[in-house]
């Protein structure tokens, strides 16, 4: 790193973060904040509200937590909650817990993952004993209320998380009465990876003169490398080290850079990738100067092939060898993508940048190539038999260039006459070349790789772990002219059919199919447009009525756009 590239970037330090927190992220290898971590930490610690649009792996979790535990007064010592996050999923309520108990440790912080499916007693028990955060899915944490077992009226600060998922997934109901539970005087933070008008119908209901947060407004790839052949891969993550390799193998990069996010997963990979045989060195900000040289040293020797280094160490590298960038996660932003592929295809020359993405980062990779205005292909992992024939192709290649030059060969012939006697002289340089092969020493692995089929979308699923993936409802779709949107609670989930909601509105009003506009059905809910006059009419006499068998909550969409 150049003096100067480490004097323009604020430090955690930089933004007046305590210091039991910054040991917690010392102890955690993070080296300095992300983006959004940089532009959201400083209004947020201020006590202003914010939206920020930030996708999976941008570091948005650290960009809430840390202000928020910072904010709170006297961990570990009331009962009531001080702060509330609200998320989509199960998966999420946990890993947004496990952050913030990893961050708040040494505050003494207490967090509470709630969801459901989870045994409520523990729950009960917990919050008895008394919580600071509480990370929850909407629809349990209205349970805990409803019960009494949930008291958000100390509440200081409320995240949304994920806004456009919880959506999706029909939780706006849940949320507006969550909503009523919680104080007036209070931090709101929302946090949503698109912003359709839904969305800001939500910031505008819950938000106060927000600070605004979007990644990647001042990345641009203008001067960036034209000749750098960028693709990627979705890897589910307890894949990636293979996958990794597979890549590796495929490619036989002359010198590679593999970017890590923090120092742990530096040296944990490159303790994997020399266990199979890859000669890789690490290289991050815990290192001297010194021992940064020596890397450096090791692959412009090409002693080493591949060096593993996080983004503070890599910063102002200038090596003339390398031929691969490789990102092992997808960066948590469009600049930082940028600045990472512009270590290869300098000066013209030829590079290539490959990224693996977990499929819950798909939407970092599409706003990077929005943003930078790249292309990033994603591409099939080669396959094992893949692998070995571009071997085999590569060794071809190097005979023939070999026999091109032949002046060097004589000196084998004392090898090769001998056994021409005794075998044909096909059959022995079949041996040759298996012999080669035999010596190339790095393992191809074995292991099989699933392909992750539900990725890209090609029909609006979306992998969603938990619950059926469905359809999306085209979210933020304008409302016709002189029609209205009317929620209604029952979805796909429940066996909804568009003719099921036409022949239950025709059936019991005095509409008729064709004067119903635009129908969008979830999982569980749908949205159905009809006539601005007839929309009192169509609510009050669908509510005495069953669709499906269900009784449905039938009311005016709340978050419309014109
Ligand atoms: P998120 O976007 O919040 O899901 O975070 C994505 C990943 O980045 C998580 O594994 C975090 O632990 C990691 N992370 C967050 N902030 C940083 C940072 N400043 N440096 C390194 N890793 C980070």
């Amino acid at each position: 790193m150049t003096e100067n590239e480490s004097d323009t970037v604020a430090s955690f330090a930089d933004l007046q973060l305590r210091q039991e927190l910054l040991d917690a992220l010392t102890g955690l290898g993070y080296e300095e904040p992300t983006p959004i971590q940089r532009a959201a930490i400083p209004p947020l610690l201020q006590g202003r509200d914010l939206v920020g649009q930030a996708a999976t792996g941008t570091g948005k979790t650290a960009a809430f937590a840390l202000p928020i535990l910072q904010r709170i007064t006297g961990h570990g010592a009331g009962v009531k909650p001080k702060a509330l996050v609200l998320a989509p999923t199960r998966e999420l309520a946990v890993q947004v817990s496990e952050a913030m108990h990893r961050y708040g440790h040494e505050l003494g912080t207490r967090v509470l993952p709630i969801y459901g499916g989870q045994p409520i007693g523990r729950q009960l028990k917990a919050l008895e004993r008394g919580v600071d955060v509480v990370i929850a899915t909407p629809g349990r944490a209205l349970d805990h209320i409803s019960r009494g077992t949930l008291s958000l009226g100390e509440l200081t600060m409320v995240v949304l998380d994920e806004a456009d998922e919880m959506l999706d997934m029909g939780f706006a109901e849940d949320i507006e009465a969550i909503f009523q539970n919680i104080p007036e005087e209070r931090q709101t933070m929302l946090f949503s990876a698109t912003m359709p008008p839904r969305i800001s119908g939500m910031v505008d209901h819950y938000l106060t003169d927000p600070a605004r947060i979007e990644l990647g407004r001042a990345a641009s790839a203008k001067d960036e490398p034209s000749k750098v052949r960028q693709s990627a891969y979705v890897v589910p993550r307890g894949h990636k080290p293979a996958a990794l390799g597979r890549m590796l193998d495929a490619e036989s990069p002359t010198a590679a850079i593999v970017f890590c996010r923090t120092r742990e997963e530096v040296d944990q990979l490159t303790e994997t990738l020399n266990g199979r045989g890859y000669r890789a060195e690490p290289l991050h900000g815990g290192m001297n100067q010194q021992q940064r040289d020596r890397v450096v040293e090791r692959l412009r020797s090409a002693t080493a092939d591949l060096v593993v280094a996080t983004d503070v160490a890599a910063r102002g590298l200038d090596i003339e060898q390398l031929t691969h960038v490789v990102n092992y996660n997808v960066p948590s932003a469009p600049e930082s993508y940028v600045h990472r592929i512009g270590r290869v295809g300098r000066a013209g020359r030829e590079g290539t940048a490959i990224t693996l993405a977990e499929p819950r980062e798909h939407r970092m990779l599409k706003t990077i190539e929005r943003v930078t205005g790249m292309k990033i292909a994603v591409r099939k992992l080669p396959t094992i038999a893949d692998v070995k024939a571009q071997r085999l192709e590569q060794t071809r290649a190097a005979l023939w260039e070999s026999l091109q030059d032949s002046d060097g060969l004589d000196r084998f012939r004392a090898v090769v006459e001998p056994l021409a006697d005794e075998f044909d002289v096909m059959e022995v340089a079949l041996a040759a070349v298996k012999l080669v092969h035999e010596a190339d020493g790095t393992i191809t692995d074995e292991e099989e790789i699933p392909e992750v089929t539900s990725w890209p979308p090609a029909d609006g699923r979306r992998g969603r772990k938990d619950g059926p993936g469905g359809r999306e409802p085209r979210r933020g779709r304008a409302v016709g002219r002189g029609m209205t949107r009317l929620f209604v609670g029952v979805g796909r989930t429940a066996g909804v059919r568009p003719q099921d909601l036409v022949g239950a509105i025709a059936g019991e009003s005095r509409l008729r199919g064709r004067d119903i506009g635009a129908i969008d059905i979830a999982d569980r809910f749908s949205l159905v447009d009809v006539p601005e006059g007839a929309a009192d009419d169509v609510i009050a006499a669908l509510k005495g009525t069953t669709i499906k068998g269900r009784k449905a909550t039938i009311r005016r969409e709340r978050f419309q756009s014109r």
